[in-house]
């Protein structure tokens, strides 16, 4: 590899490269809700696999994103899926012009030069892909590449941190007792109502009292949750309805939009949604 003068990189400088589009620049908005940053930061000094456990939409992506930015950390994101291999994480030969060549994998790119890896949604990956972790969630910290006979010792800065929805877990898709130990867990969830209010009118840029609205539409829907819902609506999606309200739409139709037509296609859910909005704008 070389820079852009021509001059040919030593390994530790194109480490440094690859890593550039994973640097964040700017702060990324984020309001603390309890004690996580300093659970992190403890957790993050002495490098421990972190779990960041809560329902979706609820601040666990952006938390990360704080985070790396406020340690000076590079980060590594992967969305998992069911149809992930452990060679989408770890690795693979490719051809190409030269003859086959072993391209990083996320994980290992992030093993290999210290960035912290986020292991998105971990429980949708099979059991048989998220077992590569192991090895690296205890004190060994070693990545084996199996396909190309070697062994990888983590970076010091290696951080691994996943996340995981409790309210997803089910027999057939949770994860193994055996990964679940490696962790120390911060718990997640929809902040109170305040503070909610405070991040939907910031991300949206909706007045207090517009976010004040959405929050306590948003309350009302968690409390559906187990009688119809599996889930109620997620900072995020009050987020959405609030940017919709931004751009001119009423805020029961927002509503409708971002909260209520994607979270059910249940009639009398439905009904029971709008009500709630009804009662509240
Ligand atoms: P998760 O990863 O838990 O599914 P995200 O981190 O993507 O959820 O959060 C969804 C959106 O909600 C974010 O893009 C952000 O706009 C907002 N959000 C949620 N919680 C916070 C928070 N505490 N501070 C700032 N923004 C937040």
């Amino acid at each position: 590899m070389h820079d852009r003068s021509g001059a040919a990189l030593d390994s530790r400088a194109q480490q440094d490269l690859a890593l550039d589009p994973f640097r964040i620049a700017g702060e990324p908005y984020y309001r603390p809700v309890a004690h996580e940053v300093a659970l992190f930061e403890a957790a993050h000094r002495s490098r421990m696999p972190v779990m960041l456990k809560g329902p979706t939409g609820c601040g666990k992506t952006r938390f990360v994103e704080h985070m790396a930015w406020k340690l000076g950390r590079p980060l590594i994101t992967v969305s998992c899926h069911e149809d992930m291999t452990a060679s989408d994480l770890v690795g693979r030969y490719l051809l190409d012009a030269v003859g086959t060549v072993w391209h990083d994998g996320p994980l290992t790119l992030a093993v290999r030069s210290g960035a912290i890896c986020y292991l998105d949604e971990i429980v949708e990956a099979r059991q048989d892909t998220t077992v590569v972790i192991h090895s690296l969630t205890d004190d060994r910290r070693i990545l084996p590449l199996e396909k190309k006979n070697e062994v990888l010792k983590a970076h010091p800065d290696f951080h691994l941190v996943i996340s995981y929805n409790p309210g997803y877990q089910s027999v057939l898709k949770d994860l193994k007792e055996s990964t679940k130990q490696r962790f120390g867990a911060i718990a997640f969830s929809y902040p109170v109502a305040a503070i909610e209010a405070e991040i939907v009118a910031a991300e949206a840029r909706v007045d207090r009292r517009t976010a004040a609205t959405l929050v306590n539409i948003g309350a009302r829907s968690r409390n559906l949750k187990g009688h119809g819902l599996e889930e109620g609506a997620s900072t995020r999606m009050l987020i959405n309805a609030g940017l919709l309200v931004g751009n001119g739409i009423a805020l029961a139709e927002a509503c409708d939009v971002a909260l209520v037509l994607p979270i059910t296609d249940d009639p009398d859910i439905r009904d029971a949604l709008r009500a709630a909005i009804a009662a509240c704008v």
